[in-house]
């Protein structure tokens, strides 16, 4: 069914503007927002939309995701040094913008734990890493379990890693307020506007809107989280690529657990070439906890039911056995992993299990609130791997952002600079190249802590 819902604002701009733009960006999730942010400041023209289907910004991955902060120490620094620079950046983006703004931003660390030996030396590798990446002998530290004990004495590991710079925060509140900032430097929202076809038409993108209207724009940014694969396939660009979706559940922790631990608690992954890491203990930003993600295979990138997961079985089948991840999916390791997912799906208990193995004193029976489940997207290249990394895509006046996973939103702001300054170099979007400074940031400062 289509919508067709335009508030008044929509339609006095459509009047306005003729319909045409110069700059539209389809997705108001954190990343297109931040774009439109940084582009509203520099771009020469403020005639940018973000087009948001939902009926809010941050209403899918980006404002259902575990509010982590993210410390770089993940990341391995020659493989993904933008996004590792780009987490060390955001965290003080964000710490900055969340003091300035009055809004939820907690430095409450990270304790990351191994269960075994191969554990421990994979946190040597983690501390090199996070060192690597930036962080300071202070804000990261490996412990043995008996230091641990006097620390946070309801864990049980072999070591583990401390990191003390690493947040909590709310980015459906961030992105909502960058929103503000955003349409207060001229950029439209098109909110409950669903994109339903683009195609080039003499030099402009003919952009179709809920199924009947119709906008123009010189250029395109395709910001659209778990469709951003397909609206790339329609405009031409990264047929090489697919996606799988997977939904990451939780479950919230009872009032009683609430000082279980003072600080949450991940465990080191066992299959990191695959998207699924163990459920953490979580300590969100409000100071509830809860217990989650997982990563259960999905149908949709909006699948969080039964009837959307029925209803886009089948295509999303043929397109993934037409693909590269059909290697993926018949790979007999994934199928296993995948398995035990959906278990953890169907069982509480065996979802809890997976987090008692580092806190023992959690009991499923206590535990009876599902958490807000949300969605990543994980694209896949033609041999059937997982691409690590986020995908840039230059395309015929368009640029494309796929795969654009964890931590995606602690990276979202510096990311979406150097997309902009990417955009204005190749001569793509043009700057206005009189003043550099975009709220609180100069725009120059962020390039040259990220790109350097
Ligand atoms: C379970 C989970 C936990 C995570 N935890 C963390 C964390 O702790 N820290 C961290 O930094 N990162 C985390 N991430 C990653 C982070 O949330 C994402 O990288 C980030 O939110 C992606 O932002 P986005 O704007 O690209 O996507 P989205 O938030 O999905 O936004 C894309 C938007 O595009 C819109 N859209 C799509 N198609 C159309 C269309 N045709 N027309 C109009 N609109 C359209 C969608 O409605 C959507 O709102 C987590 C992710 C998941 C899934």
């Amino acid at each position: 069914m289509l919508r067709i819902q335009f508030n008044i604002e929509q339609i006095e701009i459509s009047v306005k503007l003729a319909h045409n733009f110069d700059i539209v960006i389809i997705g108001g999730g954190i990343l297109g927002t931040s774009i439109s942010y940084f582009m509203s400041f520099l771009n020469k023209s403020k005639n940018i939309a973000v087009i948001e289907q939902a009926p809010d910004v941050a209403f899918h991955t980006s404002g259902r995701n575990t509010g982590k902060v993210h410390a770089p120490y993940l990341y391995n620094p020659e493989k993904k040094k933008l996004f590792a620079r780009a987490a060390f950046h955001g965290y003080d983006m964000w710490e900055e913008y969340a003091k300035l703004h009055n809004l939820p931003f907690k430095k409450d660390g990270v304790i990351e734990v191994a269960l075994d030996k191969k554990g421990t030396t994979v946190l040597e590798k983690y501390l090199k890493w996070g060192k690597q990446n930036g962080l300071d002998d202070k804000d990261i530290e490996i412990i043995d379990k008996f230091e641990m004990k006097k620390r946070e004495p309801e864990i049980k590991c072999e070591a583990a890693l401390y990191v003390h710079r690493d947040g909590s925060a709310d980015y459906s509140v961030f992105t909502k307020h960058i929103m503000k900032d955003s349409k207060s430097e001229g950029t439209k929202f098109l909110i409950d506007t669903r994109v339903t076809g683009i195609k080039k038409e003499n030099d402009m993108w003919k952009i179709t809107l809920n199924g009947e209207h119709e906008v123009f724009a010189k250029f395109l940014i395709n910001a659209a989280g778990g469709e951003a694969v397909d609206i790339a396939h329609n405009a031409g660009v990264a047929k090489n690529f697919t996606d799988v979706h997977f939904r990451g559940e939780y479950w919230k922790a009872p009032e009683e657990y609430r000082n279980l631990t003072k600080t949450s608690v991940y465990s080191v992954p066992e299959f990191p070439d695959y998207p699924f890491l163990d459920p953490h203990w979580i300590i969100r930003v409000d100071g509830s906890c809860e217990i989650g993600p997982n990563a259960v295979p999905v149908f949709s990138p909006y699948g969080y039911n039964k009837i959307e997961n029925i209803k886009e079985f089948i295509p999303k089948m043929l397109e993934m056995l037409g693909s590269g991840a059909r290697k993926a999916i018949l790979d007999k390791q994934f199928q296993e992993l995948a398995i035990n997912e959906i278990r953890s799906s169907m069982s509480k208990s065996t979802m809890i299990e997976r987090v008692k193995r580092f806190l023992p004193r959690i009991e499923a029976d206590k535990i009876t609130q599902k958490g807000t489940a949300g969605i990543r997207s994980s694209v896949i290249d033609e041999d059937g791997k997982f691409v690590p990394d986020v995908i840039f895509v230059d395309g015929d006046a368009s640029f494309h952002v796929l795969n654009y996973n964890s931590p995606g939103a602690t990276g979202a702001l510096p990311i979406s600079a150097h997309i902009v300054n990417h955009l204005i170099k190749t001569g793509m979007v043009a700057s206005k190249n009189s003043n550099d400074q975009c709220g609180i940031w100069k725009f120059s400062k962020i390039i040259e802590k990220i790109e350097k």
